[in-house]
């Protein structure tokens, strides 16, 4: 019933991200509300549909285009830690979420790396 983790999820991955909640009807929470049918359920989930289609026949062409909101860059000041505090593991996990706020130290190369490129040097 709620979109809270998706919502959250996305604002640490920086992405925009919207919900389209459509009703089908009342009856569980809302006292006043006669009870509810399948064929008012169903009349209902038709028109929602319609009207989810209509929504992204909207907004669809707004994906792709250069965003104009905060999203991109709302992790540049969210974290406080310091970044020599990191364990280097989880700074690699992280390192598609915060490596342009935080790059990782320039590596010497992985050890295959290093090998495969002593090889090509000595033939
Ligand atoms: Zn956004």
């Amino acid at each position: 019933m709620t979109n809270m983790p998706e919502a959250k999820l996305a604002r640490e991955a920086e992405l925009c991200y919207a919900t389209l909640a459509l009703v089908t009807d009342y009856d569980v929470w809302h006292e006043s509300e006669a009870a509810v049918s399948v064929e008012a359920v169903v009349a209902n989930l038709m028109k929602n549909v319609a009207t989810a289609k209509e929504v992204l026949r909207r907004v669809i062409p707004e994906i792709g285009r250069p965003r104009r909101c905060p999203c991109p860059s709302l992790l540049q000041n969210a974290i406080i830690t310091n970044p020599a505090a990191f364990p280097p593991r989880t700074r690699k996990a992280l390192d598609l979420l915060i490596g342009k706020y935080y790059p990782r130290p320039a590596s010497k190369g992985r050890p295959a790396r290093r090998a495969a490129r002593k090889r090509s040097r000595d033939g």
